[in-house]
């Protein structure tokens, strides 16, 4: 299984961290073990002094496919989830200056939180699912997928021009603003129309 991730898909974001508008989607992997086990806290890495979350909708692909048009994409996954990207800001920051990619600074081990899925026949709408952040009980980030610069299909189209997807496989799809550092003791909290997708402890 792969975790495609994608960056730049919000116009806020894209403001707080002064970075220049895509005018394609902005794409990276993380490896499997990137995945945190479920259950399990987050642990900072010895290698950074700034972890930041970034709270994602997730989609899991259900069917092999490649060169999907996105009219069709919608065939591809039918659950949507909640996760997290974590990302040593500090390391992205070096690697970015030299123009250097972002692996370190994004799949390291634990990089990637993968909650829990609901049925997409849940939502009225896919193009207007809000969703939240919290740490310590205070809201830290909110998003609505209708702020995308990509909505899923179009991203289910792109990335699948260049990657085969997988059954299993995982897209995140995008971090809205509001993204800052953990610290140990944290406790984040991920909703999907206040509905809890996962719960995670800071180390
Ligand atoms: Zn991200």
């Amino acid at each position: 299984m792969k975790i495609i991730c994608i960056g730049r898909n919000y116009t806020k974001h894209i403001e707080e961290l002064q970075n220049e508008r895509p005018s394609e989607p902005v794409i990276f992997l993380k490896p499997d073990t990137a995945v945190l086990p479920k259950n399990m806290p987050f642990f900072i890495p010895d290698f950074s002094d700034d972890i930041h979350h970034e709270v994602e909708i997730l989609v899991r692909i259900n069917r092999v496919g490649k060169h999907i048009e996105p009219q069709f994409a919608h065939k591809y996954y039918d659950e949507i989830g909640l996760g997290i990207d974590f990302t040593a800001r500090d390391v992205q920051a070096k690697l970015k200056e030299k123009g250097l990619p972002w692996e370190k600074a994004k799949g390291f081990d634990g990089s990637a939180v993968i909650g829990n899925f609901i049925s997409k026949s849940e939502f009225e709408s896919l193009q207007s699912i809000h969703f939240e952040l919290t740490n310590n009980g205070t809201s830290v980030q909110t998003g609505c997928t209708s702020n995308m610069l990509w909505q899923i299909d179009e991203l289910i189209s792109y990335v699948s021009q260049y990657f085969t997807l997988k059954i299993g496989d995982i897209i995140f799809t995008g971090t809205p603003e509001g993204v800052a550092k953990v610290n140990i003791n944290d406790v984040l909290e991920g909703f999907i129309e206040g509905k809890q997708m996962f719960r995670i402890q800071i180390k």
